[in-house]
């Protein structure tokens, strides 16, 4: 009869689990923190958002207030959004992933690890995994 202990099971199991370390896993989309006060609607964590898919600011909120059609501003002391508009947190979440599947994952590879350049008239969505270069919309 063996007598192995939990403990050494448990450990065991643990070091055999396939290690995550695709480059990839490291981004996980932050969900909106938005709040509404009167008729106006303010992305508190739009900082954090915009650093962590590593776009200016400039681009991913003119793309959020082109869809809503709203006016809005940036405050790049407090590194929020306010839109001039009543925009439901479920909303905004939808129109983050519009943009990161347009605007930040490479169509080739699926990595997130792309930058957004732009030639001329013509933006382009360098990936840093693989290479591919893809044209992409202008917002
Ligand atoms: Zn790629």
């Amino acid at each position: 009869m063996e007598t192995l202990d939990y403990n050494y099971l448990l450990n065991r199991a643990f070091a055999m689990l396939p290690r995550k370390t695709s480059r990839a896993q490291r981004f996980v989309l932050p969900k909106v923190n938005a709040v509404i006060i009167g008729s106006y609607t303010t992305i508190r964590n739009f900082k954090d958002i915009y650093d962590t898919l590593r776009r200016s600011p400039k681009h991913l909120s003119r793309f959020l207030l082109r869809k809503i059609g709203v006016a809005g501003s940036i405050d790049e002391s407090s590194g929020t959004l306010t839109l001039h508009g009543k925009v439901s947190a479920p909303t905004l979440n939808r129109l983050l992933e519009i943009y990161v599947k347009k605007y930040v994952v490479c169509p080739t590879c699926g990595s997130w690890d792309t930058v957004l350049e732009r030639k001329g008239r013509v933006w382009i969505l360098r990936c840093e995994a693989c290479g591919a270069e893809t044209s992409v919309e202008p917002v």
